[in-house]
């Protein structure tokens, strides 16, 4: 039998992050996910990866500190009999307004969940990874970070700084044979994009060379194949799934 492969990933009870676990559990791997406080769409996400016949545990976290972060770790390895193989860093959260108006703790929120949870995991995971010789991490970044806009500055800014922390980690991990990568999606249609307004929406549509937002299955099969064995000699990467909007 084949060893088991444990994926832990953040924000799995919504959107983009669900996604990423019916398609890793899919792809055979046994799931844990947080979610902070969706407790029935966490409910949700776990029955749909378990139609794939894999072990999953659903643990409420708050990414943003690092007890957390490193609770939330001990019990994915227990889970995992010792052993993480997979860290996808997708929780997130905007503020957005435009800068004279972003208040210090807007600031504050969007760099605690965005920034330092990222920062906290990968710290706890790679230890584990690092006994392993084996590991893959794939943060989420955005459109955002790699373009800017206008009304986002706090959140451009920690999706830039998710794209500097894994191209350092990627030089440190590699010869252990632990990739780090990032996406970056464009629009994709979850809750966060659903409270756009309408006149903003067609406006975001006609700068996507596709004409259209993507779905978290984007998203997530970019991050199936990242995480996946045939990803072995990728790293340090941004991947844009964002129908060509950062071109
Ligand atoms: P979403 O629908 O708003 O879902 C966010 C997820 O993150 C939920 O599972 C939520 O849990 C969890 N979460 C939020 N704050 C948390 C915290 N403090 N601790 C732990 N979990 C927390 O977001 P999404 O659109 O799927 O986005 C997922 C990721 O992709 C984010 O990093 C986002 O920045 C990035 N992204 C999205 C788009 C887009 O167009 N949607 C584009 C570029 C990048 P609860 O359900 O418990 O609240």
């Amino acid at each position: 039998m084949s060893e088991r492969r444990i994926a832990l990933i953040t924000g799995g009870s919504r959107g983009i992050g669900r996604a990423i676990c019916i398609r890793l559990a899919q792809a055979g791997n046994d799931i844990v996910f947080n979610y902070q406080s969706g407790a029935e769409a966490a409910a949700e996400t776990k029955r749909l990866c378990e139609e794939y016949g894999v072990q999953v545990l659903a643990v409420q976290a708050d990414v943003s500190t690092p007890e957390a972060c490193e609770m939330l770790v001990k019990q994915a390895a227990e889970f995992g009999g010792g052993k993480i193989h997979v860290l996808v860093n997708n929780a997130g959260i905007t503020r957005d307004n435009l800068l004279a108006r972003i208040k210090d703790e807007d600031l504050d929120a969007v760099v605690n969940v965005n920034l330092k949870g990222p920062f906290y995991l990968m710290r706890a995971v790679s230890k584990l990874m690092l006994r392993q010789k084996y590991g893959r991490i794939i943060n989420m970044s955005s459109v955002v970070g790699l373009k800017g806009n206008a009304g986002q500055v706090n959140y451009a800014a920690t999706k830039a700084a998710v794209i500097g922390m894994t191209k350092s980690l990627a030089r440190e991990l590699a010869s252990r044979q632990i990739t780090v990568n990032a996406v970056a999606p464009g629009m994709i249609e979850t809750d966060m994009t659903g409270a756009i307004r309408e006149e903003a929406r067609q406006q975001i549509l006609e700068s996507i060379p596709f004409r259209e937002m993507g779905s978290p299955a984007d998203v997530a099969n970019v991050v199936a194949f990242l995480a996946g064995d045939e990803a072995r000699y990728i790293t340090g990467q941004v991947i844009a799934v964002d129908g060509g909007m950062a071109i």
